[in-house]
């Protein structure tokens, strides 16, 4: 029988590597690409501009390579259990397919429209694409029980061998039966969303540094893997979280969105290590991008909150936790994270949002963060340490709520798992090492230009105060023309004096620990 498909994208904003858009095309007369405006995704939960600039930007890039294979995207406003059963009726469909998605919400609201599919009769298809392996099997293959150790994720990753080959694009010859029924009210009822129509003030924008979509992270991914030499000898620890450009590939926000594939990238990575000379070949700096990708995307599953290092060895165990239910999720998050009394601190937590803190380095970190959407792994670390047990005593919670609303990569997952890592309630346990928000940025920005890019407040401040302007004389703050305490903020808190508070109180909290959950996390 000839179908009417409808495929939904949601993340997997792309035609490569894309299982179920393949499997739509399979014995189908009628295709519909459809991308639901989920009314969730601006009332519930935050997302700040530059994410949606850039999802705009994806569903836009999508629409145009649909074109070319004679189709269009749908991009279809309301809830998707109010919507789907009238697109069902409308369009008389007979099979939907999508790219499984292993969030809480996504669980939730996949299981509805599935319900309301089997209903009217429609065949459902769903692939895994968004991660290098299937979840649900890494579960199996451990017990019934999401792996709760990096090291234990590896073991049952090596069992399960390299992840599939991604696939190739449809081409017009898949596509050579199948017609997309456009009407001519397509722009009005079903054209792309626009910033102003999702209530944002685009008059503050800022230059687009990483437009969003397939045909840029693809291009994006070519620039990075002509650079075998980069490739082959990436230390992440190595990389700079202050240089003028990113340091490292900034795919991220492409693989969160699934314009870029993490299969793709996997083998794009590996075919590069594999073509190079022996001499290039330097095993432990391949394994730790390919393994950071893999972690990255095969785990989906500890969609929890729970990993990240700065080698980006873990958060497959993140991934791990995200097919969970909410309720398994948050007695597992329970039993393996320390019960820290972190304060409660509206001035501070605003200061720090606001790039307030009186420290430039954390200061300008903040600046680029709201400004561009993304900072460097290690400029995470600065200010997620400096938030929680560095400084402000403030829960990691706080925290991945503002880089939710502000990172473009923003991931339910990681972005939690990095959190939980950084403030050492989970995985990461060596809480007397502090990051200093005056030395750590120094050693890879002895000028500040970094912080004069972003706080150009600052940026007459000779070197020797550029990290500290407080501690200038009052002639050269004349002389920088910003006067601090009037001009730039008294730094928020003795940096000396409340880290070692903080690691005495930290102590505490894990000398409250039950032992279950001091067995539980990584020893790395
Ligand atoms: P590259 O170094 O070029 O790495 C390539 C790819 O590997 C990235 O695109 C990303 O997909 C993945 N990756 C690298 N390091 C990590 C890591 N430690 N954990 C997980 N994935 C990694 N990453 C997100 O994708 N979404 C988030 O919401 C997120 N929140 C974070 C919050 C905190 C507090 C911290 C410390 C880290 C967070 N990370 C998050 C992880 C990491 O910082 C980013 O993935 C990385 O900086 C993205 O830049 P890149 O693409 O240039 O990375």
């Amino acid at each position: 029988m000839a179908h009417t498909c409808i495929h939904w994208f949601r993340k997997g904003l792309r035609l490569h590597d894309n299982p179920a858009l393949m499997a739509a095309l399979r014995d189908c007369k009628e295709l519909y690409p459809v991308f639901i405006l989920d009314p969730h995704l601006h009332n519930n939960s935050c997302v700040g501009v530059n994410r949606w600039r850039f999802l705009i930007g994806a569903l836009k890039d999508l629409d145009c390579s649909l074109r070319k294979l004679n189709s269009r995207l749908f991009v279809v406003r309301g809830k998707p259990e109010e919507v789907f059963p009238k697109l069902f009726n409308q369009w008389k469909v007979t099979k939907l397919t999508y790219e499984y998605d292993t969030e809480p919400y996504s669980l939730s609201r996949d299981k509805k429209v599935t319900a309301l599919a089997k209903e009217h009769g429609v065949e459902v298809i769903y692939k895994i694409s968004h991660s290098l392996y299937d979840i649900e099997r890494i579960i199996v293959e451990n017990n019934g029980k999401p792996p709760l150790t990096y090291n234990r994720m590896q073991a049952i990753v090596k069992t399960l061998g390299p992840p599939k080959r991604p696939i190739p694009a449809p081409t017009m010859e898949d596509m050579k039966d199948v017609k997309t029924p456009c009407s001519e009210k397509h722009e009005k009822k079903c054209g792309m969303p626009t910033l102003e129509e999702l209530g944002h003030d685009t008059a503050a924008f800022g230059e687009e540094k990483f437009p969003g979509g397939e045909q840029e992270a693809l291009r994006r991914l070519d620039e990075h893997m002509k650079r075998m030499g980069w490739v082959c000898s990436f230390e992440k620890p190595q990389t700079s979280p202050n240089s003028l450009s990113p340091s490292t590939t900034v795919l991220s926000p492409y693989v969160t969105f699934g314009c870029l594939s993490a299969r793709t990238f996997w083998w794009r990575l590996t075919d590069v290590y594999q073509g190079v000379s022996v001499t290039l070949k330097c095993p432990q700096h391949y394994i730790l991008i390919v393994k950071k990708i893999s972690w990255i995307r095969s785990t989906q599953i500890l969609q929890c909150p729970c990993m990240a290092s700065c080698c980006g060895e873990s958060s497959s165990t993140q991934r791990v936790w995200g097919s969970l239910t909410s309720t398994r999720w948050r007695q597992l998050c329970n039993s393996v994270c320390t019960q820290v009394d972190w304060d409660t601190n509206p001035e501070y937590l605003a200061a720090w949002r606001e790039a307030r803190t009186g420290f430039p380095f954390i200061d300008a970190i903040m600046t680029q963060l709201r400004q561009e959407g993304w900072i460097h792994h290690l400029a995470r670390h600065a200010v997620a340490c400096f938030l929680t047990r560095g400084d402000l005593w403030i829960s990691w919670e706080e925290g991945q709520k503002v880089f939710e609303e502000l990172l473009l990569d923003g991931d339910w997952a990681l972005n939690a798992g990095n959190w939980q890592w950084l403030s050492a309630s989970a995985f990461f346990h060596q809480f007397f090492r502090v990051y200093s928000p005056v030395a750590f940025g120094k050693k890879t920005d002895k000028n500040g230009d970094y912080i004069k890019k972003y706080l150009p407040l600052l940026k007459k401040f000779p070197a020797a105060y550029i990290y500290e302007p407080w501690k200038a004389p009052r002639s050269v703050q004349q002389a920088a023309g910003c006067i601090v305490g009037k001009d730039y903020p008294h730094p928020i808190v003795q940096h000396e004096v409340i880290s070692k508070k903080n690691i005495q109180r930290m102590k505490l909290a894990y000398a409250k620990r039950s032992p279950d959950s001091s067995e539980s996390p990584s020893k790395k």
